[in-house]
């Protein structure tokens, strides 16, 4: 048994701290927020199997004026972070070659396509598995030109083994009333299913590792201490000083700033979404429903349903600008003509989004007993139970699964 600390208790830690916990190790989780307020509260909620195709792709460059000009695009810079986002976009459009796009899809399908079963595994675990509902994503297309946008990402994803079926929009609407009858096409991808309340995900696991012995610590980790290669303790902001056979760091994208203080560099920026919880929408949607040329996806959750999306490169600490979360709302009566938006709560969330897309999962060979579990940018829910897995693999000196040395931290010191 090892006395293992974990900085971050969102989806990713506290799947980390689940997984850790059932081997037998004494875990400790330190998180300051809320638990289940992470980048999660405000995702789509999709366990988005296939979605592979990195966010750095060809022809971007040329794009970037129009995300300074435009703060309302889907796709937005703001300009006073492009100076300090300089390295991290060097290297993001240094991968949107095809032969890199198609070398990070290859590694993202590997992992996505473990995702439900892990997902599952887990749910069945701690006893919900009623958080997952198994119904396919429909995106959305309003003409040819609209479903291009998406024909090589459809593509490669399919070749990859994922499952697409392409209706019209009439098909779409039949099979989801609430969805407008009047777009021409619509994908089905049937590889993909949602989770009915994120927050509650995180409270669940967050509330079963306490119960089988597991310590949560409401504060952030602040700083290491170390013998040579070896950590010994973490240090908590405000005082403690927690003894560590393994560290773990799961911070989202604080997750950079704990790299630095021990010498790693994770190259690691905050990608902005919202997302705007509408509690009394008046339409029974059953299914997620992406509308890509809006820049959005509508999700039911038990509780309200979300209309979230945007990308938005900010750096780490910027604030919310609201009034994208509300053009996204008032862009989704075009997908439910009925939607009612009056009752509304709006989140943010910073994906932690690495610049080739990939997550950051595994070992540093800078220290023998540290491991990341961050950088899983637009799909940290999908895959925080296999990152689970996979860590505990990590810990328990297990032979790596082929292709995993592709998401180890080192891989930004170059
Ligand atoms: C609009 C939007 C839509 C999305 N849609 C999807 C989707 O459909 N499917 C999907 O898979 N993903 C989606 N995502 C991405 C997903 O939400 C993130 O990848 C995921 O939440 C990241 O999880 P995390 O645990 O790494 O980070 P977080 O959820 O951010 O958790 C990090 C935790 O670390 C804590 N922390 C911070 N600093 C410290 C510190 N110093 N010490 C200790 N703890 C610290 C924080 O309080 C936080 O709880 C979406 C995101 C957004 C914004």
């Amino acid at each position: 048994m090892k006395r293992v600390v974990i900085a971050g208790g969102g989806v990713v830690g506290i799947s980390c701290a689940l997984a850790l916990q059932a081997e037998g190790h004494s875990v400790t989780v330190l998180e300051p927020g809320p638990v289940g307020e992470g980048a999660s509260w405000a995702s789509c909620g999709c366990i988005a199997v296939g979605e592979v195709v990195p966010l750095s792709q060809p022809g971007m460059l040329m794009k970037v004026p129009g995300w300074l000009l435009d703060p309302e695009a889907p796709l937005s810079l703001r300009p006073a972070s492009a100076l300090g986002l300089l390295p991290w976009f060097a290297r993001f459009t240094a991968n949107s070659i095809p032969s890199r796009m198609r070398a990070i899809a290859t590694d993202l399908a590997r992992l996505t396509f473990a995702a439900t079963a892990d997902f599952k595994a887990q749910l069945e675990d701690i006893g919900a598995p009623e958080l997952l509902m198994e119904r396919p994503v429909i995106k959305l297309f309003d003409d040819e030109r609209d479903k291009a946008t998406m024909g090589a990402a459809f593509d490669l994803a399919c070749e990859l083994g994922c499952t697409i079926d392409d209706i019209s929009g009439q098909e779409a609407h039949e099979i989801d009333p609430a969805i407008a009858a009047d777009f021409k096409y619509a994908s089905v991808l049937r590889d993909w299913s949602f989770v009915t309340d994120p927050k509650r995900l995180v409270q669940v696991l967050m509330e079963t590792f306490v119960q089988r012995g597991g310590t949560v610590l409401p504060k952030a980790c602040a700083g290491f201490e170390r013998d040579g290669a070896r950590l010994t303790h973490v240090l908590a902001a405000g005082g403690g000083r927690l003894a560590a056979d393994e560290v773990v760091i799961a911070a989202g994208t604080a997750s950079k700033g704990l790299a630095r203080q021990l010498g790693v560099r994770l190259q690691l920026e905050g990608v902005i979404g919202y997302s705007t919880a509408l509690l009394d929408p008046g339409v029974d949607l059953k299914h997620t429903v992406f509308y890509p040329s809006g820049g959005f996806g509508i999700t039911p959750y038990d509780d309200a349903l979300a209309v979230a999306g945007t990308v938005e490169f900010a750096g780490l600490d910027a604030a919310p600008k609201w009034r994208r979360a509300d053009v996204l709302v008032s862009r989704a009566r075009r997908v439910l003509p009925g939607l009612q938006t009056e009752r509304r709560e709006r989140r943010m969330g910073r994906r932690p989004f690495t610049p080739d897309t990939r997550p950051v999962i595994g070992r540093s060979g800078k220290l023998a007993n540290l491991c990341f579990a961050t950088g899983h940018g637009q799909l940290g829910l999908t895959l925080g139970a296999t990152t689970g897995r996979l860590v505990a693999d990590v810990i328990a000196g297990r032979p790596q699964e082929p292709g995993i040395s592709a998401f180890g931290p080192d891989r930004f010191s170059s």
